[in-house]
């Protein structure tokens, strides 16, 4: 393992941030793989993934197992983990400017379309290097100013070259789940059915260029503007939600992390039969198919279903009790499908989101991530 780190302008002087970056395998081989954890800083199921991950990667190395490059990204998101307001952890957005960390990031694909017109051809290897080239060249030519936006640009300089894109998140309480974009479905399907995850979330664009789309994205949108050029989906990324945020423990981390390894070796980055990929938990469903359950008034919440919970239309999954009338609001999913994420808090306000289930049929349009 090598250990570098990078170093992010401060947002005043005196002030620098480390990203440190752990390489594993040949520099240059492939497959190459990019692993990052916690660019929502306060995700921490993927902070000690990594740490597995970082555990069993040097013992793969040692062995000579490792075939192609690894880059793994134990802390993604320094910044974010620094945060806190009287004793409260803020890791989602920026309080510079309430900016989502895992949103807006550089979308470079008008750049590279421009520079590859009159490159692009028959030979699918050919493009996927000169593509490359030029996704770099392009990333390089932005003069990021934040320190948000440096963090931002040293993180997809990382990956926007690489094979395989993993970005570990987690959300509040939820079963496993995946985003990935839709004509990536089958590329990422072992790797659900190692983690048994309950849903796998597809769209072609979610909205607002999160990380893995910044990666992936790209491929896809050139492939429309050059249908005649031979162009593969190279950058294969995904979002990857870890549960929720207090499923913290060495079991969880340990299994998980061996399910990323058994998909890497499956991939050929790691030399070794991987095992059998089991049937997946759950077949993939569009995002635009997932419902957000919203408070429609405040109360205390009382969920009714649990996460991973098989729900029906018309299924009671919370009671919003009004402490002051007595009141009890009874808050029904309109869909079917798996309800693979809940909000954490007991006590919301109007609006809040209590829930999302995974449906197959597409019932919303527009931005489809939450805030
Ligand atoms: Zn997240």
């Amino acid at each position: 393992m090598r250990r570098e780190t990078l170093s992010i302008p401060g947002s005043t002087s005196g002030l620098s941030i480390d990203l440190t970056v752990l390489r594993f395998g040949t520099p240059g081989a492939n497959p190459k793989i990019y692993i990052q954890a916690g660019l929502h800083a306060d995700e921490t199921p993927g902070h000690l993934t990594a740490h597995h991950l970082r555990q069993r990667l040097t013992a793969l190395e040692d062995a000579g197992r490792i075939k192609g490059e690894v880059v793994l990204i134990p802390v993604a998101n320094p910044i974010g983990l620094a945060q806190q307001v009287n004793g409260v952890f803020h890791g989602r957005f920026d309080l510079s400017d309430g900016g989502n960390f895992n949103r807006y990031f550089p979308e470079l694909t008008d750049e590279v379309a421009e520079v590859l017109a009159s490159q692009l051809g028959s030979d699918s290897q050919k493009n996927v290097a000169l593509i490359r080239s030029a996704l770099k060249t392009a990333l390089a030519a932005r003069k990021p100013v934040t320190p948000t936006d440096h963090l931002k640009h040293l993180l997809l300089n990382e990956a926007i070259d690489a094979d395989i894109v993993l970005d570990i998140h987690c959300d509040s309480e939820a079963a496993v789940h995946l985003y990935t974009l839709t004509p990536q479905a089958e590329d990422f399907a072992p790797l659900g059915a190692y983690l048994g995850a309950k849903a796998v979330l597809l769209a072609t664009e979610s909205g607002d260029n999160p990380f893995d789309e910044a990666v992936s994205r790209p491929w896809l949108q050139l492939q429309e503007r050059f249908p005649a050029a031979a162009i593969p989906l190279a950058g294969l990324a995904t979002t990857l939600e870890l549960r929720g945020r207090a499923d913290v423990s060495d079991a969880l981390a340990s299994t998980d992390s061996e399910a990323i390894l058994n998909y890497l070796t499956l991939r050929g980055a790691i030399a070794g039969t991987p095992p059998t990929v089991p049937t997946p938990a759950a077949p993939p469903t569009p995002l635009a198919g997932t419902e957000a359950l919203t408070a429609p008034r405040p109360g205390i919440v009382v969920f009714e279903k649990e996460v991973g919970a098989s729900i029906k239309a018309g299924d009671v999954i919370a009671r919003l009790i009004d402490p002051v009338s007595g009141e009890e609001t009874l808050v029904h999913a309109t869909t079917d499908g798996v309800l693979f994420a809940r909000s954490t808090g007991r006590f919301v306000h109007a609006g809040k989101r209590l829930g999302k289930i995974a449906g197959a049929k597409e019932i919303r349009s527009g931005k489809l991530l939450s805030p």
